[in-house]
């Protein structure tokens, strides 16, 4: 049964870090009666506004006209990994080899930041495949082939001249703190 009193005491306890990602990530996940007192716990905690349009973009998904304009904002904000703001933000995955244990590993990672990191990224991806990738006969050959292909299309400046799919597929998938980052100004 629904106890109230427990909601509240629980966000009490729970650090503001803890509460705003459940309020960006998980709004869908919680009964309404949970999500008021979630509400109220944030704006007693001084969180800036824009918490509450991050809450209802999550419970309303946003028309395809309302998610392209807020593509385009979140494009206009500063590379969460550099700090600055003179080329739009994108997103696209770099395939990186690693070497642990006599076994070669590959990670594909999504990378959100300005073309200039991303392409550092894929730069530093491209060397671990060169040193790494080769070790593990006969399929590491493909896989670094694999990774060297999508890394080339990452570090391809047109491909970032528009919102990539992978950028969009950010901005769909992460609705609330992409509205509360864009809202609020927060980095
Ligand atoms: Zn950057």
């Amino acid at each position: 049964m629904y106890q109230a009193d427990d909601f509240r005491s629980s966000y009490a306890r729970k650090s503001t870090e803890a509460l705003l990602d459940l309020a960006l990530r998980g709004a869908r996940d919680l009964k309404p009666e949970a999500l008021d007192l979630l509400r109220i716990e944030l704006n007693a905690r001084d969180i800036h506004p824009a918490i509450d349009r991050a809450i209802r973009f999550q419970l309303q998904p946003p028309s395809e006209g309302e998610k392209e304009a807020l593509v385009a904002r979140f494009r206009s904000l500063a590379c969460p990994v550099c700090g600055r703001s003179e080329s739009p933000l994108t997103a696209s995955w770099v395939t990186r080899a690693s070497y642990f244990l006599l076994f070669t590993r590959f990670h594909s990672e999504l990378i959100v930041g300005c073309a200039p990191c991303i392409d550092a990224a894929a730069t530093r991806a491209n060397k671990s495949l060169l040193k790494f990738g080769w070790w593990s006969p006969p399929l590491g050959l493909v896989w670094s082939i694999q990774g060297f292909l999508r890394n080339r299309r990452t570090r391809n400046p047109l491909y970032h001249v528009a919102p990539t799919p992978e950028l969009r597929a950010y901005v769909s998938q992460n609705l609330g703190e992409v509205v509360f980052r864009v809202e609020s100004g927060a980095a």
